[in-house]
């Protein structure tokens, strides 16, 4: 583990007696600059915060202890839950995003992340398939960590799934589709279909940010799916 700053946020409170940690969620900070993203992750009138903050040089900031629920996700779904602060751990990615200048994010950074995200799995037990970025759980209000976050990477450590170009498959309905998304965890199905689909692309298919299902988005999902053994 890389050393641990801390610079702690009043922005979290209690997680609910009982609740088991079994989701990671990463986000880009999408501001200016570091100093701008951790002074608002710790501002009491932002009411934002997460556990973790990742600055481009690798520096680890701890801003809430995992045993408390830090503010991160905000309105969001996953496998029909819904409070997703209650059973997760966030961490944010020092990055402008794509409001301010969305860049690639450093070895150094990514490393640190690796090495970090490998320590909670080490004492959390989440599930490969709810390592989950912003964007998949709030598919219609948020892009991050984005396309340029290195799913792949970090499926090689061992931190996440990716699916591995599988060979394209006939597009089933768009209800089936549907049918398959939400058997992984995608919510907001009948809200936005395509904005899930294009949330599905952004982590699972970055070089393709269509809203549209495909037959390689089909393969990708199947392929994620049995991975995950939801496959029927
Ligand atoms: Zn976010």
């Amino acid at each position: 583990m890389p050393p641990l700053h801390e610079r702690p946020s009043p922005n979290f409170d209690a997680r609910p007696p009982g609740q088991a940690v079994d989701i990671l969620l990463l986000h880009y900070t999408g501001m200016r600059d570091a100093e701008t993203a951790l002074a608002r992750l710790c501002d009491p009138q932002a009411k934002v915060s997460a556990h973790y903050c990742i600055d481009e040089d690798g520096t680890v900031t701890r801003l809430v202890s995992e045993a408390a629920r830090a503010w991160h996700a905000g309105v969001a779904l996953w496998a029909g839950a819904s409070d997703i602060n209650a059973r997760s751990i966030g961490i944010e990615l020092i990055n402008p995003g794509h409001e301010f200048g969305y860049r690639a994010f450093p070895d150094g950074q990514i490393a640190a992340l690796i090495a970090l995200c490998r320590d909670i799995l080490s004492r959390h037990a989440i599930p490969p398939a709810r390592v989950l970025g912003h964007s998949d759980v709030a598919p219609l209000r948020k892009e991050d960590p984005g396309e340029l976050f290195p799913w792949a990477r970090l499926a090689a450590a061992g931190i996440g799934l990716w699916p591995e170009a599988p060979p394209e498959v006939p597009v089933p309905a768009p209800a089936e589709i549907k049918r398959r998304l939400a058997a992984f965890g995608y919510g907001y199905l009948e809200e936005d279909f395509g904005a899930v689909v294009r949330a599905f692309h952004r982590h699972f298919r970055p070089e393709t940010l269509t809203a549209k299902a495909d037959g390689e988005t089909t393969a990708r999902l199947d392929a994620l799916l049995a991975m995950a053994g939801r496959l029927d």
